[in-house]
């Protein structure tokens, strides 16, 4: 088994073995681009040395051989005294996990090479510039020496020479500095800095291999899903260098947009530097136009390679490259992060451009990121002043209280949403950022670390905002004579870059053209159908602009409010009175025949699925806690009158009709067959509303749907009352009514005789909000606010059954219902009616075990549209956020 490959022995395809950007490195090299010479060692290296606590026979061989291949490429000797070869040490796992583990450059320099370098390079300060950076980043990733005990030391030196910049202190400064550092390094390392490069190289190479397993980097790849056992990959790479002078400069980029997905390039530099300087967010960088100005040749050969890189790769790139003397070098290129709207616009414009196909494209966007595309977005008309501008480096717009440190942010962000606001990010503040609903810095670039990360994550982020005051550990921040403390409101827009004191108004999200462009590709993949769930005609329409293809799940109960209804509907609920009863379905039947005109109007063409009557009747009535505290204050009055003597009566209805557990009391067909007057009300209504609309020319398509159904002789009874109404109004003449008939399934026990109940049903829709809770026990309002936390917490349940369907449990109870009624009557349609026909996971299994479609909130169409597709495409990619 290899163990070290050279770049050009590697292989773009070969991400497992020789990590992402072990991988591009080679492929860079073998398209001929300019890249520094090097070799990786694979992550089977990495995982031999985990699983048997020690280096794998053969590595230090393998190295050394690469090695000596390396210094010939280089023309330099590692180690030697004239003219050192300095190399980088890098690590690199199958997926990018972004500053989570730590590169070492400069490596190879010792008291001796540090000589050569100097009178090599010519320039004495560089090298020992080069020199301390090396003790520093080395003591901190390989000997675990404290990073601020360097910085400290830094500090001192330049406050004792009276300058407040490292670049005002010498050559001479310099070494006294590295000198310094070599002190510290031995103090609390305990060893002298290792002066034999061979030496340096082994505990780097270690260091990456343990570095897998650091705090961040496991944090990093459990809120990414990525697997703990793939193992990074470690390069090491020839030096070039960015910090020699006003011709040397270092940059990143990527060649489209990575927040709105314009195809135009976009980057930041900075001239005289060294790798991490840009990403750091300590010096905030130049815009890359400034490149073309300063060395125009450098930059058009950038572009050149760039968008041969994005021809190769077939996707939006992000590239680190640096310029040595004038001489450009390709350091490194990935997929790169992008924000949601840039996801689909780059899918989008690749398929016009044909890099990809409209099937690849579909593919390429995670369902999950359209939730963040149709969320709120600040009301342009708000009016609100701005606090404060910084940089629109992640899009949407985020409310909540301002934190001023990352543990904070985990601690508040449990129960509130927190805007975590600080000078700027690293890695150690990954916590603080997941738990954050947005992010604000002072400090940093479009490519900063909190940039990078809040667009990955999805959230809201406005970065460099320079004129926010902020002293560390102080937990406030003071702008333009304002003062925001911990815990007060703040909004950002990382839209627009701009920084609000206080709450903004918000306004509902829409599918732009980009958007639309790609659904419609959906439409063309996708065999499962999408609907909504929607139960006013305005929601009815809503859900058709985003492409839903009916209504699932129509309910009538909201129907039931409002003042021109409820005192009827108490009425028909509390009368003993045949006439009186008679008399309030009346008005019923009239108010609920225009609610179902309007919403097969607004559907015309489309099939909406009516639910009757669901919750059990005492929600209709004043709650018993409230009658009975005012039926004992008129008794405390000696109140007599008739008001009184009504609430008393209403209060013993009231109490006759309480339910110890409402949820599994007369409620759905129970209600429907032990009150049939109601049923046989809203058929009406339905049938009435339809044969009206046929009349004048319409295409209406209801579905009448009965609710918790348990037991095929339930719905055998039910449907032959809805039958008799509708043959009633047929006889009226004229109407065709060719309405089915179907039932709801989210008992467990109508999945289990689930084809007995077929033969009386046209449809089937699971209501898995039900199902769930009737099958795990759990009533879903009080577990998630009690146990569901813990459980997930603890590991009991892997996800959360009501957003994620429970495979295993709902599931099958799911698959047997399917099975057991398409052995009765193959061809009954079904969908699903839950909230987890907008969770795309659960799409994919409603997908696989054959549903005829899903239907979830308008909002998440276009997510169960995209999540359909991709399941019918049958191959999800792994998200590229
Ligand atoms: P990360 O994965 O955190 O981006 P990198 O391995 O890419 O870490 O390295 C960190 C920084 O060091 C980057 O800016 C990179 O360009 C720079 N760097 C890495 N290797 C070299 C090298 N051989 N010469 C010059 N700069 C380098
Ligand atoms: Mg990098
Ligand atoms: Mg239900």
């Amino acid at each position: 088994m290899t163990l070290v490959y050279f770049f050009d022995e590697g292989r773009g395809d070969w991400k497992a073995l020789l990590g992402g950007k072990g991988a591009n490195l080679a492929e860079m090299t073998r398209l001929g681009l300019p890249v520094p010479p090097g070799f990786t060692i694979t992550t089977e290296a990495c995982n031999a040395y985990h699983a048997a606590r020690a280096m794998p026979a053969g590595l230090w061989d393998e190295v050394r051989a690469q090695l000596t291949r390396l210094e010939r490429e280089a023309g330099r000797g590692f180690g030697h005294p004239d003219d050192p070869l300095l190399v980088s040490v890098r690590s690199g796992a199958k997926f990018s996990m972004p500053g989570m583990m730590d590169t070492i450059l400069n490596l190879g320099l010792t008291d001796e090479t540090v000589i050569g370098l100097a009178s090599a390079s010519g320039d004495e300060r560089f090298a020992w510039d080069a020199y301390r950076r090396l003790v520093q980043m080395y003591g901190d990733v390989v000997a675990g020496v404290a990073k601020h005990e360097f910085e400290e030391a830094l500090e001192d030196l330049k406050h004792a020479r009276g300058v407040s910049s490292d670049a005002e202190l010498g050559a001479r400064d310099l070494m006294a500095l590295t000198g310094t550092f070599k002190n510290i390094y031995r103090e609390r390392a305990g060893h002298d800095f290792p002066q034999d490069p061979w030496t340096q190289l082994q505990g780097a190479v270690r260091a990456v291999f343990d570095s897998w397993n650091n705090r961040r980097a496991v944090t990093y790849r459990r809120l990414n899903g990525i697997p703990d056992d793939l193992g990074t990959a470690v390069n090491v790479q020839a030096m070039v260098f960015g910090n020699l002078g006003e011709d040397s400069g270092t940059g990143v980029g990527f060649t489209r947009d990575p927040n709105t997905g314009e195809p135009v390039p976009f980057g930041e530099f900075l001239m005289n530097a060294q790798g991490e300087d840009v990403v750091a967010g300590i010096r905030t960088p130049e815009p890359l136009d400034r490149l073309a100005r300063l060395m125009p040749d450098v930059h058009r050969q950038l572009l050149v390679m760039t968008t041969l890189l994005e021809k190769e790769m077939r996707d939006l790139q992000d590239f680190e490259f640096t310029v040595e003397r004038g001489r450009l070098f390709m350091l490194q290129t990935r997929a790169g992060k992008r924000s949601a709207r840039a996801s689909v616009r780059v899918a989008v414009d690749l398929a016009q451009e044909r890099l990809i196909t409209p099937g690849e494209a579909v593919c390429r966007v995670d369902p999950a990121v359209l939730d963040q595309l149709l969320h709120p977005r600040l009301d342009p008309d708000h009016g609100q002043p701005v606090l404060a501008r910084g940089l629109p480096a992640s899009p949407g717009a985020a409310t909540g209280v301002a934190v001023f440190s990352s543990d904070e942010a985990a601690r508040r962000g449990e129960h509130e949403a927190v805007i975590l606001v600080t000078p700027e990010t690293s890695p150690e503040d990954i916590h603080g950022l997941a738990a954050a609903r947005g992010i604000l810095t002072a400090r940093g670039g479009m490519t900063s670390h909190a940039a990078v990360v809040a667009r990955g994550m999805g959230k809201p982020a406005v970065v460099g905002a320079e004129s926010l005051r902020m002293e560390r550990g102080a937990a406030r921040l003071t702008v333009e004579g304002v003062e925001v403390r911990e815990g007060d409101l703040l909004t950002i827009d990382g839209t627009s870059g701009c920084v609000y004191a206080g709450a903004v108004r918000t306004l509902p999200a829409t599918v732009d053209a980009c958007l639309d462009e790609l659904l419609g590709w959906t439409d063309k993949f996708r065999r499962g159908g999408v609907r909504a769930n929607a139960d006013t005609p305005e929601d009815a329409r809503r859900a058709r602009e985003f492409g839903a293809q009916g209504i699932g799940l129509c309910r009538t109960e909201h129907m039931f409010f409002g003042e021109d209804r409820l005192p009827h509907v108490r009425t028909m609920i509390l009368t003993q009175d045949a006439d009186e009863e008679r008399g309030a379905l009346e008005h019923l039947l009239e108010a609920q025949r225009s609610d179902f005109r309007d919403i097969l109007l607004a559907m015309d063409g489309l099939p909406v699925t009516i639910r009757l009557l669901d919750p059990p009747l005492h929600e209709f009535l004043p709650s018993l806690e409230v009658l009975t505290a005012r039926v004992a204050a008129a008794e405390a009055r000696g109140d007599e009158g008739d008001e009184a003597q009504a609430d008393r009566a209403l209060l013993a209805r009231v109490k006759a009709m309480h339910e110890v557990n409402p949820m599994m009391g007369l409620r759905g067909i129970r209600l429907g067959l032990t009150r049939p007057a109601i049923t046989r009300m809203q058929v009406r209504a339905i049938a009435e509303a339809t044969a009206e609309l046929e009349r004048e020319g319409r295409t209406p398509r209801p579905e009448i749907m009965i609710p918790l159904v348990g037991t095929a002789t339930e719905l055998a009874l039910a449907r032959a009352q809805v039958e008799a109404v509708l043959d009633e109004v047929r006889a009226l003449g004229g109407a065709k009514l060719d309405i089915p008939i179907g039932t709801m399934i989210e008992v467990p026990r109508a999945c289990v005789e689930a084809g007995e109940i077929a033969r009386h049903a046209d449809f089937f829709s699971f209501g898995t909000n039900d199902l769930t809770q009737l099958t795990f026990g759990y009533s879903r309002d009080d577990a998630q606010g009690k146990f569901i936390p813990h459980y997930l917490q603890a590991g009991i349940l892997k996800d959360d059954p009501f957003a994620t369907l429970d495979v295993d449990g709902v599931g099958a109870l799911v698959r047997l219902a399917v099975a057991q009624a398409r052995s009765v009557k193959p061809d009954l349609k079904f969908g699903v009616c839950g909230e987890h026909g907008g969770d795309p996971r659960s799409v994919r299994f409603f997908h696989e075990v054959g549903l005829d479609y899903v239907s979830c909130s308008p909002f998440r169409v276009p997510v169960a549209r995209l999540a359909s597709a991709q399941a019918t495409i049958g191959e999800v990619t792994h998200s590229t956020k």
